[in-house]
């Protein structure tokens, strides 16, 4: 066997199984933070064309004809086909994406706004995942894993090629932007998900499959919510468009992409050309502080944190009317700063928020020690409002 290696730099977007978190279902999920141009070491053993091949390559022929039916894209070039095994992908992709320090700041993130207890490991639940992955694209080649795609289980095998035959044609005719902040690059994960979600969910009808519900934020818990946002929110976005001016309508969402997790939510705000509010500080830290990290969070992810204690709806009124925020967190040694504006659309917004977040404080069992001082764990709670935004500062040491 012929062993191809090389360096290249593809859009890669990988289709995993989650079994271990809902249980039977299968459900479209990515590893990478982004489905942008990463480099990654290619190396594919050539595949055999065996009769597994062979009945994967009949299904994609068919399902390629298809998709551009659906879609109105024509594919620019053949579209290859390569089998791996599910050794192959943990061996080689499992690790290769995971920056080590990034996710090791996210868990510390986590664990500074209350969502995950001290013994959470991020790290290996990220590992766990890479193992599910059933089937990827890149540039113009579809990957699926032998252990989890079954080419003769027609319709569900076809309506995970479609979704993944979709990112191979937002890859040939749309420039897909970055995004500067979390919520931005969710908001465009959610884009790019929703619209293969759709096209998959359009060929599984069309082919006498039911629609099953998708998966629901309720059965997952804030973190893993928070890694399936595309999954949970992208295709109700993109159908939403849909339904207002056709593929035609959605083809344009590339040209202007949504901000913000708000306008994923709340698709009406994106089409009126609502954007984020730019949020600063008026304060600089002291200049021993290192920064870590500078983001705009939004919000979904606050959505999150509160309902990590708060019951469901509370915590979705509580973070509607979201207008903007800015967190940073900064070190020195093994003290940490974190500092959290988050600015609202009005009065009742904010004071909404404020109850739902002073609710979950005591949930925590924080005590207070003054009018906006609170004590949990060694962490010390600072809650400032002005104007139309609140800012949470805490301070603490980290713990190993
Ligand atoms: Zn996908």
């Amino acid at each position: 066997m012929r062993t191809e290696k090389s360096r290249i730099t593809v859009l890669l977007v990988l289709f995993t199984v989650l079994a271990g978190f809902i249980g039977g279902y299968l459900i479209a999920s990515m590893i990478v933070a982004h489905p942008s141009t990463i480099t990654i070491v290619k190396t594919v053993a050539e595949t055999p064309k065996d009769h597994y091949w062979n009945a994967t390559k009949n299904l994609l022929d068919h399902v390629i004809k298809w998709v551009e039916k659906d879609r109105g894209l024509r594919f620019d070039q053949n579209v290859k086909l390569v089998v791996l095994t599910k050794e192959w992908v943990i061996k080689h992709w499992g690790l290769g994406y995971l920056n080590l320090t990034e996710v090791e700041l996210e868990e510390e993130l986590y664990k500074a706004l209350f969502m995950v207890p001290e013994s959470y490991n991020l790290t290996k639940i990220k590992l766990g995942q890479s193992g599910c992955t059933v089937a990827a694209s890149a540039d113009n080649t579809i990957y699926v894993v032998k252990e989890y795609f079954d080419p003769s289980k027609r319709l569900q095998a076809g309506r995970v090629l479609a979704h993944e035959l979709t990112h191979i044609l937002q890859g040939v005719y749309f420039k897909i932007p970055e995004g500067r902040f979390h919520d931005e690059k969710q908001a465009i994960r959610a884009v790019i998900e929703g619209d293969a979600d759709l096209v998959a969910l359009d060929y599984l009808l069309e082919h006498g499959g039911k629609a099953e519900s998708q998966g629901h934020e309720e059965d997952f818990n804030p973190v893993t919510s928070i890694w399936l946002f595309p999954y949970l929110y992208g295709r109700e976005f993109i159908q939403y468009l849909r339904e207002l001016g056709g593929w035609k309508k959605v083809n344009e969402v590339y040209l202007r992409m949504p901000k913000s997790t708000a306008e994923i939510l709340h698709p009406e705000k994106y089409v009126e050309g609502w954007e984020p509010r730019k949020v600063e500080f008026m304060t600089k830290v002291e200049k021993d502080w290192r920064i870590l990290l500078r983001d705009r969070l939004g919000e979904f992810f606050i959505r999150q944190m509160l309902r990590a204690h708060l019951p469901m709806e509370v915590a979705v009124k509580a973070a509607e009317g979201w207008s903007g925020d800015l967190i940073e967190y900064y070190e020195k040694g093994e003290e940490r700063l974190l500092r959290w504006k988050i600015a609202w659309e009005n009065r009742e917004e904010l004071e909404e928020f404020l109850t739902a977040f002073i609710q979950l404080l005591k949930e925590i069992n924080a005590e207070k020690v003054s009018e906006n001082k609170w004590v949990w764990d060694d962490r010390i709670i600072n809650l400032r409002v002005e104007d139309l935004s609140i800012t949470l500062t805490e301070n603490f040491r980290i713990k190993h």
